[in-house]
């Protein structure tokens, strides 16, 4: 079968074209590298079916990104049939820069004008006929949107197909022709296949292609400082000249062939545009950006989302709703419960009455208690716990699917950048962080979008401290159990102040790592943004299905294992008999907790809790499983350790936390301290092993060490400054003599650097 490979920039309309010839539902959005991943699937409506590949959006075929190396060695090892240049029709010159260098190989190939539909809407043509004569090969217009023209296309390609290609450059006349000529020569000597691409990289200085050829390489590097190099000029930066001579020949010779309505004035912006004069603006457009990201966490978690105040017993009276009904998850002390946290209670009365069948059930079926607690406790109850998270982070997913599908966080990624950069990343570790908040695994795989291997690397270390939604329960309990336990201050505040926290700290350790272990300049952060519009609800739903059969994927595999570990462990003693929950602080994991107990000393709920104190200490380490379990484990304990509640006091959370509490004699900041720890330290399971994939095996253990390094730092911060506000003296001096430290360093490392340029 014929394989044809779709080629262009980043939102282009490849993921649309390829949806559209392949009938496939792959999702389409506008951040660009969401087609990181190859796609696969065959066009059936010609006379013959074809394989179309789509490849990741690109900019050019240098070897710098994934997204790069990907698709450069896709053309040149895979060696498609066809290649099919998507040009975005409305960013003609931008575009046609890719098309000059894959024009460069030996493949038979023709440019897909796309987006014809907007450029129709504005008024503007293109000489296509021209254009095609000058380039060299078939321009077909089309827009993979409304699917017109694609199996023209299609048809098109396959005449192509049928006479073999021989590579042409735009380079021929420019300063480097004559080098890059020579090149080619050297390079089909030695047999080299695609030997004119080959050589412009080459003449580029490309680093895999010297490494490849190296004695071609200094063959070049001679002839171009014989010949070219004058006096007044010298091409040794020949990457800048050559990428220079692309954009002037397509200046010269194509752009002539678009014809713009007219020259658009201040009146007459375009409706993204105008849009864009508002949400983009200046110093309006961040502080917009964080109202509306503002919003989108009161729609998904805030049980307080509309006031209602006495519109509630009254409608309680008229439906005849007590206030036990399943009403109850609807409504809140007077307001109207955000839609997330409606779909919250709905899940979790569904859950608990699954449970209670359950229980049922084996009761009726005269089962052993044991078996009882294990499949209704243990496996049941904790995988209602993490399914429970699922409407909200659906929620909250769904709306930044539409911001992302929408255009808008593509601008806000840019609006960032100027900031990001003053911590050493650029803006493309935004989108990521934003997602951190609702789940890490996803967002570190969404960090294949940022070019530089080691800025990549800092972000994914610290995306486990954009609090996920399964920390959330912790946050909340904890909080609520401060306020009941001691009075003070108001459990929302120090839920956001932790938010705030994990934000901080995720700064700056980019900011010292970006000066120490992974130094280096933040790459350039170019990008097209794509114009505004509505997003599709086919693609918003496919989302959607992506993200909850992941979780539904986690519930049942990594927490189902966990939940049967955790619950032998503290059910049973080492001498493996059956102690149940009663007798659980002689369990295994009573036991283990004791022995871990001290670590957490200098963070206030070590040793200093006394005898019952161990249940931080295995509330935190099952919180390495999933973050879910702290809580969880809580519940259990504290009913082990004697607490006495009731059916309504259990469900929250909040109750066993504050029992725990007095059972120990935690202070505030000591649990301060733990909830920092917990936010900042090692993630759950299926993030560290996310991490492990994206990061890389090797590297590894050094994101593991940073992780407790610094939730260690930070949460021991916590507990001393809030125990002997004295403390803060010491770490301030301490914070200094770091920063010293790192600006020394830099300064070494800069001249080293210098010096090894100069050689
Ligand atoms: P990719 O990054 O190259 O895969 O680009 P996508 O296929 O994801 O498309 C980027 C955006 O452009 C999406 O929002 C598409 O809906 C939109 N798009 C693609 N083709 C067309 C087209 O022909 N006309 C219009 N108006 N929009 C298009
Ligand atoms: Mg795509």
């Amino acid at each position: 079968m014929l394989t044809f490979a779709l080629a262009g920039n980043p939102n282009s309309g490849k993921t649309t074209l390829f949806n559209a010839l392949t009938g496939s539902t792959a999702h389409v959005g506008n951040w660009p590298g969401v087609t990181v991943d190859k796609r696969v699937g065959t066009y059936k409506k010609g006379e013959q079916p074809v394989e179309i590949v789509d490849l990741p959006g690109i900019y050019s075929l240098s070897p710098y990104t994934p997204e790069e190396v990907i698709a450069r060695n896709f053309v040149l090892n895979e060696k498609p049939d066809c290649i099919i240049n998507i040009v975005d029709a409305t960013n003609l010159e931008r575009n046609l820069y890719l098309t000059t260098q894959l024009m460069e190989l030996d493949i038979p190939m023709i440019v897909a004008l796309n987006m014809t539909d907007v450029l129709d809407a504005r008024g503007d043509t293109i000489d296509v006929r021209t254009l095609e004569k000058r380039i060299g090969f078939s321009v077909v217009e089309i827009s993979a949107l409304k699917e017109t023209n694609v199996d023209e296309l299609m048809k098109k390609a396959l005449i192509a197909v049928k006479t073999p290609r021989v590579g042409s450059t735009v380079l021929k006349d420019s300063l480097l022709g004559s080098a890059i000529a020579n090149a080619e020569i050297a390079l089909k000597l030695k047999g080299v296949n695609a030997p004119l691409f080959h050589a412009v990289k080459l003449v580029e200085k490309d680093e895999i292609e010297v490494a490849t050829h190296p004695a071609e390489a200094s063959a070049v590097e001679a002839f171009i400082e014989e010949n070219v190099c004058t006096e007044k000029h010298c091409a040794c930066d020949t990457e800048a000249e050559i990428a220079d001579a692309r954009y002037k020949y397509i200046t010269a010779h194509f752009s002539s062939t678009l014809t713009r309505a007219r020259k658009h004035s201040y009146d007459e912006l375009s409706k993204s545009d105008k849009v864009d004069k508002v949400l983009t603006h200046k110093w309006a457009g961040i502080p917009i950006f964080l109202v509306i990201l503002f919003a989108i966490f009161h729609v998904t978690f805030s049980e307080n989302f509309l006031y209602l105040g006495s519109m509630i017993p009254a409608f309680g009276e008229w439906c005849g709703a007590e206030s036990e009904s399943v009403w109850k998850g609807i409504f809140f002390a007077g307001g109207l419960n955000s839609p997330g946290v409606i779909l919250f209670n709905a899940l979790d009365w569904l859950t608990g009455k699954i449970g209670e069948g359950l229980a049922l059930g084996l009761e009726g079926l005269n089962a052993n208690p044991a078996v009882i607690g294990l499949v209704c406790d243990g496996v049941w109850g904790g995988i209602a716990s993490v399914l429970s998270f699922l409407p909200q982070i659906l929620v909250l997913f769904l709306m930044f699917s539409i911001l992302e599908d929408s255009g808008y966080m593509a601008r806000v990624a840019f609006m960032l950048d100027r900031i990001f950069r003053r911590f050493g990343v650029s803006g493309r570790a935004f989108m990521p962080m934003i997602m951190g908040f609702g789940c890490s695994v996803p967002a570190m795989i969404n960090t294949r979008t940022m070019v530089d291997e080691k800025e990549r690397e800092a972000t994914v270390r610290v995306i486990p401290f954009f609090s996920c939604g399964a920390k959330m329960p912790i946050l909340l309990a904890v909080a609520g159990a401060i306020v009941q336990a001691f009075g003070v201050g108001n459990a929302d505040v120090i839920t956001y102040s932790m938010y705030v926290l994990g934000v901080a700290t995720a700064l700056l350790s980019l900011l010292v790592m970006r000066n120490t272990t992974k130094r280096g300049e933040v790459s350039p952060f170019i990008m097209e943004l794509p114009i505004y519009h509505m997003p599709g609800f086919k693609n918003l739903m496919l989302h959607l299905w992506d993200k909850a059969k992941h979780f539904i994927h986690k519930a049942f595999t990594i927490i189902l294992a966990s939940c049967i570990v955790i619950w032998f462990l503290s059910n049973f003693t080492w001498d493996w008999s059956f102690v149940g929950e009663d007798g659980m602080d002689t369990s295994i994991l009573a036991s283990i907790g004791k022995l871990i107990q001290p670590i957490f000393t200098p963070l206030g709920f070590g040793s200093q809790l006394g005898e019952n104190g161990w249940v931080f200490a295995v509330a935190a380490i099952t919180g390495l499983i999933a973050k879910e379990d702290v809580i969880a484990t809580f519940g259990t304990l504290a009913l082990s350790l004697g607490a006495v509640l009731t059916e309504t006091q259990l469900e929250g959370g909040v109750d066993q936390v504050a029992f725990l509490i007095q059972a120990t004699n935690a202070t505030v900041p000591a649990l301060i301290a733990f909830i920092a720890f917990n936010m900042l330290t090692i993630p759950c399971f299926a993030a560290v092993a996310t991490a492990k994939g994206e990061i890389g095996e090797g590297k590894f253990k050094w994101t593991l060490l940073f992780w407790i390094v610094v939730s260690f730092l930070v949460s021991s911060m916590v507990y001393t400054i809030g125990e002997w506000a004295w403390t803060a003296a010491i770490w301030a001096v301490a914070v200094a003599a770091v920063t010293v430290g790192i600006a020394l360093y830099n300064k070494v490392m800069d001249k080293k650097e210098r010096a090894l340029l100069k050689k």
